[in-house]
């Protein structure tokens, strides 16, 4: 009978005691039951639930730091930086004996590898692998279950988790921790403190289980696009690692020793029958994929194996894709009809966003010469206006010193700038210097040099201050073919920092103050 099966499969586990207490009053309380009841269903439903935790059960850790290492290189394509943090929290897990009590979070724009490293890492370990997506969750319940009480309850994801993994220990990812967000179902962020503070996380009560688990011997890594979103409370126990995207030549070699070799298996198709040169694979990452992260790269890859699949079925012996080819399996490319901005006015700033790094070209002009003004528009955020006034400020209060001649330019202008595309929304302080740029660039009436890409904040008195996420901007400017850089001198330690690979080819200039933005740019 059903009871039988729950007492066997309890034999096999080591519940700690509550639970075979537990267990043993609900098993009697269903020999008591009229099999045909709700009552009886809903018992059951629990007692199955109960009796499929893996009590007891914990996969061996294995700590090989050489292993772990091999693992994560045969997988992914450089990130050195994020491989290193990952082998020194192993190598501290070593020492200790376990990984436990560490949440590591991985922030990054999409498609950078984040939840595949997370696989790596309990591949590494030896661990079981269970993944939970949270992004839009908003109600605690998925979390932490339904009381038995309601009709349709249903344990939480942690009871998922472990009965899917059927070990106590496995690696949970906590995937898109960034876009919970709080409803009138409860406040899902909060519940997940309690599942991740090592404090109290050995108890932690699932509503339907309405006992305690342990979870405190599961390895919990967070995925994020951003850390702004993320409750402080939750993000103070984490140990935030940063993947911040890949330049072209990195792009390339993910494309060809994993994409590819990857997408072909799952098609069961042979290297031979599928010919894509490096050329070829690099007019995709540039012309269709221009982007930090692997996704639309993925997308044109594996939309390239299923025209060249109908292909070989009927009966071409192998497939090549040449450069003129291309246009048949992917239709035209999206970023050919990009236009460059240029000219008297415009200037190509950088900008950080959560999904990458971005060029964001500013561009200001002369209205009219009547009326005195400055207008302002493109979906800016409050700090970004304010940056953009105190352009304004700036540049119009030291025009005599750039520019004798149009010292009273502002005076009689009505100033328009905009920053493209109007659609998408934009905030920071850092596109300030930008700002004043295209304004002394309008008012002298002069175009700034070509290949050039600036960020940077700017200060009231003209002095320019630190800005983040220099190395996203420097492989969306290389993305662009822009290769001189004016950035804060208070930065130039970051720069410093850069991966050779990352800066190759890219001369920075330093600016401490606007004017040293100026001698460089015109
Ligand atoms: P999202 O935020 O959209 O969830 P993600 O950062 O989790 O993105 P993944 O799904 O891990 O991205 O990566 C997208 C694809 O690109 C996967 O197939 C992954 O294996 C591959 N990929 C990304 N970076 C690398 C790399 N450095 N080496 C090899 N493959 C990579
Ligand atoms: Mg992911």
């Amino acid at each position: 009978s059903e009871a039988d099966e729950y007492v066997d499969r309890m034999k096999k586990l080591s519940p700690p005691d509550y639970i075979t207490k537990r267990f043993e009053k609900e098993l009697k309380k269903l020999n008591t039951l009229d099999p045909n009841s709700p009552e009886y269903a809903g018992l059951t439903n629990y007692l199955d639930i109960l009796t499929s935790i893996p009590w007891g059960e914990v996969a061996k850790e294995e700590i090989d730091i050489a292993k772990a290492r091999k693992i994560l290189d045969e997988d992914h394509e450089g990130l050195k930086d994020v491989k290193d943090r990952i082998l020194e929290f192993l190598a501290v897990g070593a020492l200790k004996g376990n990984t436990n009590g560490s949440i590591l979070l991985f922030v990054g724009p999409p498609g950078v590898g984040k939840t595949s490293i997370g696989k790596s890492i309990a591949k590494a370990l030896n661990r079981p692998f269970y993944r939970l997506s949270l992004g839009g969750v908003n109600d605690e319940s998925v979390i932490k279950g339904h009381r038995k009480t309601y009709v349709g309850a249903m344990p939480g994801k942690f009871v998922q988790a472990l009965r899917e993994a059927k070990v106590m220990n496995p690696v949970i990812m906590l995937d898109e921790i960034d876009k919970l967000t709080r409803s009138y179902h409860g406040d899902p962020a909060s519940t997940l403190l309690e599942a991740l503070d090592p404090e109290q996380n050995n108890g932690f009560m699932d509503h339907y289980l309405d006992e305690r688990l342990d979870l405190s011997k599961c390895l919990f890594i967070c995925t994020a696009n951003t850390t702004d979103t993320i409750p402080p409370a939750l993000l103070d126990r984490m140990d935030p690692i940063r993947l911040s995207g890949y330049i072209s030549q990195e792009k390339l070699a993910i494309a060809k020793k994993h994409l590819l070799p990857k997408g072909l298996e799952k098609a069961n198709m042979k290297k031979s029958q599928l010919k894509i040169s490096d050329s070829v694979l690099k007019k995709i990452i540039e012309e269709y994929a221009r982007e930090s992260g692997m996704r639309s790269t993925q997308r044109a890859i594996d939309k390239i194996i299923r025209k060249a699949a109908v292909k070989l079925l009927e009966g071409e012996k192998s497939v090549t894709i040449t450069a003129s080819s291309l246009f048949d399996y992917l239709g035209t490319a999206p970023f050919k009809r990009e236009k460059k901005l240029e000219g008297v006015g415009v200037i190509t700033g950088l900008a950080w966003t959560s999904v990458g790094g971005a060029t964001l070209p500013i561009e200001s002009s002369r209205v009219n010469n009547d009326a005195k003004g400055f207008e302002l528009t493109g979906s800016l955020g409050d700090v970004m206006k304010e940056s953009a006034h105190i352009a304004y400020s700036y540049v119009q209060s030291h025009m005599g010193t750039f520019c004798k001649e149009k010292k009273d330019f502002f005076k009689k202008a009505f100033i328009h700038l905009h920053v493209p595309e109007g659609a998408t929304p934009k905030d920071g302080p850092s596109a300030g210097v930008t700002m004043a740029t295209s304004l002394l660039s309008l008012a002298m009436n002069k175009a700034p040099r070509k290949g050039f890409a600036m960020t940077g904040e700017l200060s009231l008195t003209g002095q320019v201050l630190a800005i983040g996420g220099i190395k996203e901007k420097t492989i969306a400017a290389r993305r662009m073919g822009i290769t001189n850089i004016i950035c804060p001198k208070a930065n130039e330690s970051d720069v410093k920092e850069l991966p050779a690979e990352v800066t190759e080819g890219v001369t920075y200039y330093y600016a401490d103050t606007f004017n040293d933005v100026a001698k460089v740019i015109f």
